[in-house]
């Protein structure tokens, strides 16, 4: 059996654990490699590697520490299929999904490797008499990662690029259920050049993160995974004085208007709720169809539904794979039984499916319930699966309404003909990003990644601009010279006149 170790001062090492935990292959059931869970001791190791590292690392010019991340993008592209296999095989989605997860991730580097100019500060000449000030951005030292299974190799990359490209140290603690993509990140970033102890990689499970959470030496967490372990995340982080980051989980409704081009809308609905079977924070997995549009709306997409074809993701004929594990297949399908146990109507059911060759595999068809309603769990609950839930509305603000009384504030979209209908709703939904039909608008890298509510908490969103101010302290310089400097003492409170 495979043991997945940790990277620490650009060593794989087993460290002190003798706790491991099993990775699956999602499609077949079967765990052939086991990762290690780390020790308060690891985390020390990687802790006291960083802070040998720092001071060099946050003197290189930042010309010099782009140069390093132009050589890693161009050696992940070079691997680009190797990561899409290894994310395949533990998290179960197709390849070609896999492989736009890594080109997602892959321009975030691409970004991060403008950083010379990203850094360049505010100057103002003579803001009083030869004096001159300006604002500039030092690194906040060592960042923590911690990131879900979802997204095994994007997730990091939205953190560690920013991370590093402004002169931190950071260490990764990625999801115990698909950790080998980080390490083949780390053996790309070493060979593109990093210094050892700037880039690393400790594995384990909650007591690792809560480890991470009470480091003295750790000064900034960047999180992203469901929401009570987000506002755990917060509470404890902060509580420590340090700064964090905490992105979690989602509900992302689609406001269908009656208007909307019916055809391009189920498509577009389809692709969002059952791509990478649901698992996706930004899926849609609620549709809020506006007056006479749902009786059409619901025919169409359960006969799409029906036909959306399931297997391995290493087939190219797959469209959908399986779920990570086998406790999350059984409860999407618990949350199945109680939408129908709740009322719902169960228009598609995907819960018995079987697929030939993969009898043990975690698969589940896609489910879609109809005359949900926002007592039941199902709406209530982020199910994290292949189910899509149609609720009715008579109108489009009472559907606006109930959008914005949801808990979750991740992503939204309207779908609609009608330019009025959609800057309305752009300017008044409470979600932190919003698509005109589009149905997952997820920024690109050069701008920020974040949701409202209980999607987000903290200040900064992700990656763009946000990454540069999160993983930077800013400093303000007021200088003058002997010449302008005026003689004797001075005891009033300085204007600057
Ligand atoms: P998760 O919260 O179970 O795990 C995330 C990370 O936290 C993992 O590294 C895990 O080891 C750690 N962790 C788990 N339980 C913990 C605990 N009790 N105490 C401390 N640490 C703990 O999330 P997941 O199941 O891996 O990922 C799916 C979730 O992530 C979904 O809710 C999804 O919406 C969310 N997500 C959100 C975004 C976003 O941008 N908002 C993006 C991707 C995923």
């Amino acid at each position: 059996m495979n043991t997945i170790h940790h990277v620490i001062n650009g060593q794989h090492i087993n460290g002190h654990s003798t706790r491991y935990g099993d990775v699956f292959n999602p499609a077949t059931g079967e765990s052939s490699k086991k990762v290690v869970l780390g020790t308060d001791e690891d985390l020390n190791a990687a802790v006291a590697a960083a802070k040998a590292a720092f001071p060099a690392w946050a003197e290189t010019p930042p010309l010099a520490r782009a140069r390093v991340l132009f050589r890693a993008r161009d050696l992940i592209e070079q691997r680009m299929d190797e990561l899409a296999a290894i994310i395949t095989s533990e998290h179960g989605k197709i390849l070609s999904d896999a492989k736009g997860e890594v080109t997602r991730g892959l321009e975030v580097v691409e970004f991060a490797t403008g950083v010379p100019e990203l850094l360049k500060g505010e100057y103002t000449e003579q803001v009083g008499r030869g004096i001159d000030a300006w604002t500039m951005r030092q690194p906040v030292g060592i960042a923590a990662g911690i990131t879900p299974f979802n997204f095994p190799v994007m997730v990091p990359l939205w953190m560690a690029p920013m991370a590093l490209a402004t002169g931190n140290c950071f260490i990764l603690k990625p999801s115990e259920r698909d950790p080998s993509a980080s390490v083949i990140l780390a053996d790309i970033l070493k060979e593109a050049g990093l210094p050892d102890g700037v880039f690393q990689v400790v594995h384990g499970d909650k007591d690792m993160v809560n480890a991470i959470l009470a480091h003295p030496d750790i000064a900034a967490v960047s999180f992203v995974g469901s929401t009570p372990v987000a506002q755990h995340i917060y509470a404890t982080g902060t509580a420590h004085g340090k700064r964090v980051q905490a992105l979690g989980g989602a509900k992302n409704h689609a406001l269908v208007m009656p208007d909307c081009d019916l055809e391009k809308t189920v498509d577009a609905l389809i692709g969002a709720a059952y791509g990478s079977a649901g698992e996706r924070c930004m899926a849609i997995s609620v549709a809020v169809a506006v007056g006479p549009i749902a009786d059409p709306l619901v025919a169409a997409l359960a006969q799409k539904v029906k036909t959306i074809t399931i297997g391995n993701g290493t087939d190219s004929s797959s469209e959908m794979g399986p779920l990570v594990t086998a406790q999350h297949l059984a409860r999407v399908k618990g949350l199945v039984d109680s939408g129908v146990s709740q009322g719902a109507t169960l228009v598609v059911d995907g819960r018995n499916i079987k697929i030939d060759g993969h009898e043990k595999g975690f698969f589940i068809g896609g489910s879609l319930f109809d005359n949900v309603t926002s007592e039941m769990d199902i709406y209530r609950e982020e199910i994290f699966g292949p189910v899509l839930c149609v609720m009715r509305a008579p109108d489009f603000e009472t559907a606006l309404k109930l959008i914005n009384e949801s808990p979750f504030g991740n992503g939204t979209a309207i779908f609609t003909r009608d330019g009025d209908s959609a800057r309305t709703f752009v300017h008044n939904v409470a979600a932190g990003m919003v698509g005109v039909n589009v149905p997952i608008p997820v920024p690109m890298a050069f701008h920020s990644f974040g949701g409202w509510k209980d999607s987000l908490f903290g200040d900064h969103h992700m990656h763009g601009p946000e990454g540069v101010r999160f993983f930077t302290r800013m400093k303000a310089v007021t200088q003058r010279w002997p010449a302008g400097i005026r003689s004797g003492a001075e005891f009033i409170m300085p204007t600057h006149g």
